[in-house]
């Protein structure tokens, strides 16, 4: 039977264990699934509202816990991960709120009598979620699945088990009837298995370009419909007119989310020549005063990266960036001690084909670039196959809005703040960093049938 360690990012010892599920449980509980999904279809909006109002209580109550058991599985910094636990119970709250009016359908004039749309579930949607967020990203999976009236099966990133399973617990003790959300112990080698499943009619993926490829491509085979929301290279545009501290304090906050360890982080900031200098140093300061330690200590604002082979590619990124070119102006070294630390680290004058600049960097470390001028800046914030979210930064908001709305080519543009998920707007990228969209009405529609009813 599979099983799996959990090993303490912050010592690099094993500190638990969890025993895999077989695969004749996995088959019994995607039977159980996809058999609950067709009463849970026909329950009202408000008892399943109740349920998610249940959950978020138990997420308030259980945050110490949740944010103990992030720390030890993934190094998140306690505080950071109770936030998590509340944001979680904000998503539930959202949808237990809004679900019915985001599904309510619509009447449309035509010939007939009476027609409309009407969004019905489509049953046992399959998440595969990774490990940064890993109460928050199935958190905004789950609310809206099971509010739209589907069924969930997480099979969550192999190293956060304790986290899956205080998921399932949550939803089970909040009420749900337990076939409806089960988390499954497996390896992502299962997931073509999990797809082949009469039940399983969709699928939604969180994690890395790789990872989206190979599901999209298991999924297509059966034609189930996807939706991907995988990697970023953020890019944040410092203009001359910017306030250049707000501006390197929303940088650095915004590079060093989650210890680095964030899709939506700033990880290259451009900065117009006449102000290059102010902002790297001002934003050098910045990164400078967080402090890199113990996640079960208070006032840690960065942790241990989540897993020492992580930490090892980002170490090769940061070197190969430097060999190509970059200056190195803050950290650059794996500290010497047990466990998988990275200290915050600044590289500037970035070449534009350096892998700092071509590559998702998913850890601590920030790329700089020069631009000469608004043009220049935009232009290289584009050029990138990724497009999650962007930001710029100007005391101009009418010239930031124009920008954010027409220049920068991402989902999420944000006017002198740092990218932020909230459920009550739509979450997602184009390009390489995935289709669909999560969170808000967008959101709880990605998973159900918007079916024409016409009545002659
Ligand atoms: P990952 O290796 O892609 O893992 C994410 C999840 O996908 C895990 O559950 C993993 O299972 C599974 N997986 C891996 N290979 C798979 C395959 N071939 N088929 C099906 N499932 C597969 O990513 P990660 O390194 O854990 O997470 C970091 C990446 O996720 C970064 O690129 C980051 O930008 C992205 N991310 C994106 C968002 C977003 O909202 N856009 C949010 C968070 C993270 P195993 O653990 O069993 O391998």
């Amino acid at each position: 039977m599979t099983s799996f360690p959990v090993i303490d990012p912050a010592t690099g010892e094993q500190v638990d264990e969890h025993a895999g599920h077989s695969r004749a449980e996995v088959d019994a509980a995607l039977d159980d699934a996809t058999r609950a999904q067709s009463s849970w279809k026909r329950v009202s909006f408000s008892a399943r509202a109740e349920v998610l109002r249940n959950a978020a209580g138990l997420l308030r109550e259980r945050k110490d816990a949740l944010a103990e058991r992030m720390a030890v599985e993934m190094g998140k910094p306690l505080a950071q991960g109770r936030a998590e636990a509340e944001k979680c119970a904000w998503v539930c709250e959202h949808y237990a709120e809004e679900a019915a009016a985001y599904l309510s359908g619509r009447p449309i004039d035509t010939d007939a009598r009476r027609s409309r749309v009407a969004y019905r579930p489509l049953g046992v949607v399959l998440a595969v979620m990774p490990w940064n967020y890993p109460l928050w990203q199935v958190f905004r999976f789950a609310a809206p699945a099971l509010m739209a009236g589907n069924a969930g099966i997480l099979k969550h990133a192999s190293n956060v088990p304790g986290c899956a399973l205080d998921i399932e617990a949550i939803l089970h003790d909040a009420g749900l009837p337990p076939e409806l959300f089960r988390s499954l112990l497996v390896h992502h080698d299962e997931v073509p298995h999990i797809l082949d499943h009469p039940g399983v009619v969709a699928a939604t993926l969180t994690g890395s370009e790789r990872a989206g490829r190979s599901i999209a491509a298991e999924a297509g085979k059966r034609l189930l419909p996807t939706v991907l929301e995988l990697g970023g290279s953020d890019p944040y545009v410092i203009l001359e007119d910017a306030d250049i501290e707000a501006a390197a304090e929303a940088c650095a906050a915004g590079r060093l989310l989650n210890s680095g360890q964030s899709c939506i982080a700033a990880k290259r900031m451009i900065a117009v020549d006449e102000v290059y200098d102010a902002f790297l140093e001002a934003f050098v300061a910045a990164m400078r005063r967080r402090t890199l330690g113990d996640p079960r200590a208070e006032g840690t604002d960065i942790g241990p990266q989540a897993r020492a082979d992580l930490r090892d590619a980002l170490h090769r990124q940061v070197e190969a960036t430097v060999d190509a070119g970059a200056r190195c102006v803050l950290g650059g070294e794996i500290p010497d001690r047990p466990g998988a630390w990275y200290p915050a680290t600044v590289l500037s004058d970035v070449p534009e084909d350096a892998p700092g600049a071509r590559e998702e960097v998913f850890g601590p470390a920030a790329s700089l670039f020069r631009a000469r001028d608004e043009a220049d800046a935009l232009r290289l914030a584009n050029d990138t196959p990724f497009g999650l979210g962007a930001a710029v930064f100007t005391e101009d908001l009418a010239r930031g809005e124009r920008i954010a709305t027409e220049e920068l080519d991402a989902g999420c543009c944000f006017v002198n703040s740092f990218v932020k998920s909230d459920p009550r707007l739509p979450f997602g990228g184009i390009g390489i960093s995935g289709y669909g969209r999560e969170l808000s009405a967008e959101g709880i529609r990605a998973f159900v049938n918007a079916k024409t009813v016409y009545v002659a």
